[in-house]
């Protein structure tokens, strides 16, 4: 069930399409049973659609985001990257393992 980031990532746009779609057309459905004008079912169904679909989107963007912590303990710098290329990858590897100032925790 569970799929590595790289096989993911090609299903976050038409995923999010097809979720957003089936939620906006449920949406739009139940309004059709209070018998709300046809106007507004569409702009709500279309508005719940395009919410869903970004939600869904992002979130499988986050999923398969690669993610760069500082290794000193305490540090919260942290670097979070969305579909990197190899060069863009190590560079920022390189800048969380040595960058100058260390933002630690407060407590
Ligand atoms: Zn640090």
């Amino acid at each position: 069930m569970f799929l590595p980031k790289e096989k993911l990532r090609p299903f976050a746009f038409p995923g999010a399409v097809v979720v957003g779609a089936v939620v906006g057309a449920e949406q739009a459905r139940q309004l059709t049973a209070y018998r709300v004008p046809t106007v507004l079912t569409l702009i709500c169904g279309l508005a719940v659609f395009a919410t869903v679909h970004t939600a869904v989107r992002d979130l499988i963007e986050q999923l398969c985001a690669q993610t760069h912590r500082c290794r000193v303990d305490g540090c919260r710098f942290r670097v979070r990257l969305i579909n990197p290329d190899p060069v863009e990858n190590r560079r920022w590897q390189e800048a969380a393992a040595a960058h100058p100032t260390h933002t630690l925790a407060r407590h």
